[in-house]
């Protein structure tokens, strides 16, 4: 009987949530038309039956562990996407230089935001966007306003011409295109850059581009003024830091803080200082610029990788000063061998596809402790280069 009971319950609150869930979808419906959205696009946008299982597990993980910062810009700004980036600046370069033109903003800076967001337009996510903006929007969480307003307005995207409801795929959280912008951001900043009257971010590169430079500007970003220089810090240095405490190069100077290319700190601007590996890594100033950069996406990290991916385009080098750690990360052919090594040892860890997931991770743990090495589970050198001299 308690069996029966506790089995009623369950097919009771699943019938409830799936009515939850389809009254909340009408509503949805409702508001698109209210939004002005065509009744033919909504129906087919919203035509469904349940949540998105995938999305609501996505937008649930919380990362177990915080990726190092040696091990992000390793991944993001390696030499694959540094020779991509060139060939592909090569190849839209009037493009980039009608955008740069118009918007004042550093072409090599719109290359990387590219690069870093999709890969070059290579990995723009496959999520149906109004299937897991729905989702989001019925979750019953915190942000389902939100939500809400991001699946209008990419339904106002296809009314209006600008999208085919089948362009509408992306990240679970809804960014899509070539330079990821959310469905509101579109709405408000998109710009048709190659001339054929539709805003298309997803199949125009030159739309995209110019879209991101127009983002990047009303940033606040400023023509010809820098962006970042990487520093060094005095030993044991325990003064300000921080993307927003900003201070004149002659005052960073009088800190102690020094170019890492040996060259004089000068120049007007004021810049806050990024330590994010400590006063023993590199440190980086950060100027106005930077932060259009991070308006981009609210991260340090994200910025940063923007940041010296557009030094790397535009032929400044590689970081001066090591990450201080002695098992540095990984770029993503590394990861990809490293991945091969574990499968031609007998772990199970799918395809090798230079992406680590929960599987690789753990592979990695299990031969860690096989070499007597501390389980990490993380692709670093240290064994990548065990396992290559087995
Ligand atoms: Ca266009």
């Amino acid at each position: 009987m308690r069996i029966a009971l506790s089995v009623l319950a369950l097919l009771l609150s699943t019938s409830l949530a799936a009515a939850s869930f389809s009254s909340c979808v009408a509503s949805l419906r409702e508001r698109a038309a209210e939004a002005g959205v065509g009744p033919g696009i909504v129906a087919r946008a919203l035509d469904l039956t349940a949540p998105d299982e995938k999305v609501l597990r996505l937008s649930q993980l919380r990362p177990e562990t915080k990726t190092p910062i040696w091990d992000y810009m390793a991944f993001l700004v390696d030499a694959q996407r540094v020779a991509d980036g060139r060939a592909m600046m090569r190849k839209h370069a009037s493009v980039l230089r009608a955008a740069e033109r118009r918007f004042g903003v550093d072409r090599h800076v719109i290359a990387a935001v590219w690069g870093i967001e999709t890969d070059y337009g290579r990995e723009t996510g496959d999520n149906f966007l109004p299937h897991a903006l729905a989702t989001l929007a019925c979750d019953g969480g915190p942000r389902v306003r939100f939500w809400r307003g991001e699946l209008i307005a990419a339904l106002q995207l296809v009314d209006r011409g600008d999208l085919k409801l089948d362009d509408l795929k992306g990240s679970w959280a809804g960014a899509f295109g070539h330079t990821q912008f959310i469905p509101t951001t579109y709405r408000r900043l998109a710009i048709d850059f190659d001339g054929d009257g539709r805003r298309d971010l997803v199949g125009s590169v030159a739309d995209a581009l110019g879209s991101t430079a127009h983002y990047l500007r009303r940033s606040g970003w400023q023509t010809g003024r820098p962006f970042m220089i990487e520093v060094k810090v005095p030993a044991g240095y325990r003064g300000p830091t921080g993307r927003t405490r900003k201070a004149t190069l002659t005052q960073w100077a009088r800190r102690g803080v020094t170019r890492a290319d040996g060259a004089r700190l000068a120049g007007g601007g004021r810049a806050g200082l990024l330590l994010p590996a400590g006063p023993n890594g590199p440190g980086f100033l950060v100027f106005r610029n930077f932060d259009a950069i991070y308006a981009y996406n609210h991260a340090d990290s994200y910025a940063l990788a923007v940041a010296h991916l557009a030094d790397r385009l535009a032929g400044r080098p590689p970081l001066r000063i090591a990450w201080p750690t002695d098992d540095p990360g990984l770029s993503r052919a590394a990861r990809l061998k490293l991945q091969q090594l574990l499968i031609a040892k007998g772990y199970a860890i799918g395809e090798a596809d230079g992406k680590i997931g929960p599987a690789t991770r753990a592979a990695i743990a299990e031969a860690e402790t096989k070499l007597g090495l501390p389980p990490t589970g993380r692709p670093g050198s240290r064994i990548l280069q065990a396992l290559q001299a087995e």
